[in-house]
């Protein structure tokens, strides 16, 4: 059975193929400013070179049209019809408190997520676009919908309500949600997998450091708690998201700067985390390379970085009563083993020791905790499309 995954953002989408009876990545690609003078499609069937269509694209549906066409083109595609392509599973970034899950699409769910919109104003839109795109060009095709906020509908009361009046949940649904829920659950599964144990009586502690960050607490298969909270500006530090600060900084900053509304949104989003303190570049090897030139700025960015992550770290050890695994994964987890060294430095008190030369690789599955260690540090690359594939296909006939 192939499947096609589909991850709409506003301007952007980005796709893959799968081949589900083997798991294996048949195609995938990028579709760039879609709506926006110099639309373009970069393609690349996996041992292929990349096949490159640059045409207006005036919005998802067009671009959608692209990207199938290309999907069963005879030179680069990956099938000879579209009934191949058996299912579509989407990325939706916000089912609010509606769906633990992934669902099958139908009204109901569309009106769900429309719903949802106040909560995602940024992200659910495009996903929504993109869905009805696909309905319209595969009308007769089933399609899933996965959210990244779905994994985290297991936490507790007291990991999600915020101490505001209540009210506000109960009249805006203003609590913490938690995103990257998709990645958090693959990485916990494969760790259990390479721990040789059943998910169900482990303790994880999984880190997804990338330009987005959270950390997430993982008792016996089920989130009890995550970084990110309402938005995903909550948290860590990250590439340009100022993650957790006091409140009060808002409106102190805006008094003084006398900053328009919504600009406070905007710094805090795109003008903080690394790029805000070391103001070099949200992208971490920028600032790593600057730090190792002796720039205060960078070096102070990296370590506020890392401090936030032990400091949920040891949160989490504290809320899960122990770990029996620390997981690092995505952009930054996956391929700083300098960061990763940083962050689980001086932990043996919690019985993590790292082994400096097996944590010397990168993006990778693998041990990098010495063999003495109590808890098991684990490098795990990030499969979001091979999860989102793997739902579609148990719930694309039902
Ligand atoms: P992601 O959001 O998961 O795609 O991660 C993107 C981030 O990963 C970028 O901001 C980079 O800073 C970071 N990254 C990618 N490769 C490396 C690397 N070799 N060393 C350090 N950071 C990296």
């Amino acid at each position: 059975m192939k499947v096609l995954v589909i991850n709409c953002g506003s301007s952007s989408l980005k796709y893959q193929v799968l081949q589900m009876e083997d798991e294996s990545l048949l195609c995938k690609g990028l579709v760039e400013r879609i709506g926006i003078n110099g639309s373009v499609l970069k393609h690349e069937k996996i041992g292929q070179e990349k096949f490159v269509l640059e045409v207006p694209m005036d919005d998802h549906k067009d671009a959608i049209g692209h990207v199938l066409d290309a999907i069963v083109d005879a030179d680069h595609g990956v099938a000879k019809s579209m009934a191949e392509i058996e299912a579509v599973g989407h990325r939706v970034v916000h089912a609010g408190e509606k769906y633990a899950c992934s669902v099958k699409i139908t009204e109901d769910v569309m009106k769900a997520l429309e719903e949802c919109t106040d909560l995602a104003p940024l992200h659910n839109p495009p996903n929504i676009l993109g869905i009805r795109a696909c309905q319209e060009l595969m009308p007769n095709t089933p399609m899933v919908a996965v959210f990244d906020t779905a994994f985290h509908q297991t936490m507790p009361a007291e990991s999600y309500i915020y101490a505001i009046p209540y009210e506000y949940y109960e009249k805006y649904k203003v609590r913490r949600y938690g995103f990257h829920g998709t990645s958090h659950k693959y990485v916990a599964e494969r760790a259990a997998d390479m721990l040789g144990k059943p998910l169900e009586e482990l303790k994880i502690i999984t880190c997804h450091l990338g330009n987005g960050a959270s950390v997430s607490a993982i008792k016996n298969g089920k989130c009890i708690d995550t970084s990110m909270g309402f938005t995903p500006l909550e948290g860590l530090v990250m590439g340009t998201r100022s993650g957790d600060i006091d409140p009060a900084i808002v409106t102190y900053i805006r008094q003084k700067e006398n900053l328009p509304q919504g600009e406070m949104n905007n710094i805090l989003n795109k003008k903080s985390g690394i790029l805000g303190i070391s103001g070099i570049s949200s992208d971490f090897r920028d600032v790593e390379a600057a730090a190792a030139e002796g720039n205060y700025r960078a070096q102070l960015a990296e370590k506020v970085f890392a401090h936030k992550v032990r400091f949920y770290i040891g949160a989490y050890f504290a809320e899960l009563n122990g770990a029996d695994a620390i997981v690092f994964t995505a952009g930054v987890g996956e391929n700083d083993m300098n960061m990763r060294d940083i962050i689980c430095e001086d932990m043996d008190a919690l019985g993590i020791k790292m082994d400096l030369v097996k944590n010397k690789v990168r993006g990778k599955e693998t041990v990098i905790s010495a063999d003495d260690s109590k808890v098991k540090v684990l490098l795990i690359p990030t499969n979001e499309e091979l999860m989102i594939a793997r739902d579609t296909v148990a719930l694309a006939n039902d």
